[in-house]
């Protein structure tokens, strides 16, 4: 477990567990002979990702960021990717209980993103999180309603829909503050209305960047995922997301990365964007 303040409010990285993706698929158009250096490939060329949330606890909230893939995966998905359902554990060992979150902020709704929002209990899906209000753009939910020729397996209803229908989950429109010191803003790429979370307090920020930057080895500009939908918005994306955070020395937290839950992004002198430890 990853835990550290950011002025006064405490951070704690969570994990869901790894699951495996093609390792072509996870790094786009950039060559396996690049990205294999940094993140090594198995005899199927499957790569290993992380599934990392984060709670914020502000004194006042305590916000959960994105929810892992969950327990409700259809059998033919666990044969892809497995279901490792590590959340709910590993926030029990960070001393924090479901009861505990008041606020779940999903970036986008595909399923390693959304999966523990809710959880099948005697063949009902109920919230996870019963105290929570669930906060996602509506553009993304209205998304799910299709056509989503390319990306449809990625979305699960059960994660989302039962929240929409009893006014738990709440659409958004655009940037927005949710808590104080907790806001989202969205940065187009990989979804339409992919939103980050931005956290900020004591003259300190940290921003939950999602796919836009899923790991620290996708840090340049060009290295995006290949299930990015528009990936030239994701580069001008990145662009905008680092124009702020170098300068300004924003923590970046990674959803994807399997060893590192956040590092400061840095350029090298070869202009080459570095991630330096926390
Ligand atoms: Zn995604």
């Amino acid at each position: 477990m990853h835990r550290i303040t950011l002025g006064d409010f405490e951070l704690t990285a969570v994990s869901d567990g790894t699951y495996k993706l093609d390792g072509g698929a996870f790094f786009g158009v950039v060559p396996k002979s690049l990205w294999q250096k940094k993140l090594a490939a198995d005899e199927n060329n499957l790569v290993t990702s992380g599934l990392n949330s984060v709670v914020v606890r502000t004194g006042d909230h305590t916000v959960l960021i994105e929810t892992g893939i969950g327990n409700k995966l259809p059998e033919k998905m666990i044969k892809i990717y497995g279901q490792p359902a590590q959340l709910l554990n590993n926030l029990a060992a960070a001393g924090i209980a479901p009861e505990d979150i008041d606020t779940v902020i999903n970036t986008h709704l595909h399923f390693d993103h959304c999966g523990w929002n809710t959880v099948l209990r005697r063949s009902t899906v109920v919230p996870t999180f019963p105290k929570a209000k669930y906060f996602v753009q509506a553009g993304e939910w209205e998304y799910t309603h299709g056509p989503m020729d390319r990306d449809g397996i990625s979305y699960i209803a059960a994660n989302y829909e039962p929240l929409i229908k009893s006014g738990q989950m709440t659409l958004l429109c655009a940037d927005q503050e949710i808590v104080p010191g907790v806001s989202v803003q969205v940065f187009p790429g990989h979804t339409r209305h992919m939103q980050a979370v931005v956290v900020e307090s004591g003259g300190k920020t940290a921003c939950y960047i999602s796919d836009l930057i899923p790991t620290t080895a996708h840090l340049d500009l060009v290295w995006g995922m290949g299930f990015d939908l528009f990936p030239l918005e994701t580069i001008e994306s990145k662009k905008r997301y680092y124009a702020k955070a170098i300068p300004k020395r924003w923590l970046t937290m990674f959803t994807h990365d399997p060893a590192v839950p956040w590092a400061y992004v840095e350029k090298d002198e070869k202009s080459r964007m570095v991630a330096v430890g926390a």
